[in-house]
């Protein structure tokens, strides 16, 4: 039942993404910077109106972290993509083709997902030796894990000598300090707190603190480091902020390299 359930949800949703895509198209004055497409709006989600490309479902973060390559990383592109072993937890899809085009090796992995090359816990990554891959994307992801400071512990073992890794998490406007939920909260608990059932925390602006403690250089691209007509035009931020207290505004990619 469950399964008929989420196929149909799935067909629903494909069907109105089509639709969208080919309906949404005049004026041109929004474009999607990974899949080209281009047109009037994109799609609202859960917490912003206007946020989401019709056409490859991408995000803020996937268009932002887009632009960060283009117009900062490009001539550094072989460094960090290409020739490179990556790994990209919990894959968004909109992201697959670039990242596997442009690299040496793409490696899938997540938890629970059936989808991927790897099974794999980021606190406990038992499968993967030290020194393994030059790249891990990890976007939004260690909201949901046990402990943050296992999961860079490992992040930072698995990466090669001089490897990367960027990061995305939800983070809360003006909040300072990352909080914490106890292991004692349940799903409402942490929907109530945290803005969804299977959040643990979520992060403050000390979020790039904590990298630099697991021995990450670690560089922050938001919004501000691009022209404003590139960011309305692409979507590197939301049109307009959520008005609840636990959106993510400003989003902000992470950029980090192991230090040791
Ligand atoms: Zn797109």
């Amino acid at each position: 039942m469950n399964k008929a359930i989420y196929i149909f949800k799935r067909f629903k949703s494909r069907i109105f993404k089509k639709f969208a895509e080919y309906f949404f198209i005049y004026p041109k004055n929004k474009g999607c910077n990974i899949c080209g497409w281009s047109g009037s709006r994109f799609l609202n989600d859960k917490w912003h109106e206007n946020v989401i490309c019709p056409k490859c479902f991408s995000s803020v973060r996937h268009r932002l972290f887009k632009a960060a390559i283009d117009e900062f990383y490009k001539k550094d592109l072989y460094l960090l993509i290409s020739n490179k072993n990556i790994l990209h937890c919990a894959p968004d899809k909109c992201l697959k083709k670039f990242l596997k085009i442009n690299s040496k090796t793409y490696t899938t992995g997540d938890l629970l997902r059936e989808d991927c090359d790897l099974v794999i816990d980021l606190c406990d990554m038992k499968n993967i030796s030290n020194n393994s891959y030059d790249l891990l994307i990890v976007f939004d992801i260690l909201e949901h894990v046990e402990s943050v400071g296992n999961a860079l512990n490992e992040i930072n073992r698995v990466l090669t000598k001089n490897g990367h890794a960027i990061f995305t998490v939800p983070q809360k406007d003006g909040l300072k300090y990352t909080i914490e939920g106890n292991s004692k909260l349940n799903k409402k608990d942490r929907e109530r707190q945290f803005g969804q059932w299977d959040h643990r925390r979520i992060f403050g602006s000390d979020f790039s603190e904590m990298l630099t403690n697991y021995e990450f250089m670690v560089t922050e691209i938001s919004d501000k480091n691009f022209r404003l007509e590139k960011v309305l035009y692409n979507g590197l931020k939301p049109f307009k902020k959520s008005l609840n207290p636990l959106a993510t505004n400003e989003r902000k990619i992470y950029f980090c390299k192991k230090i040791n």
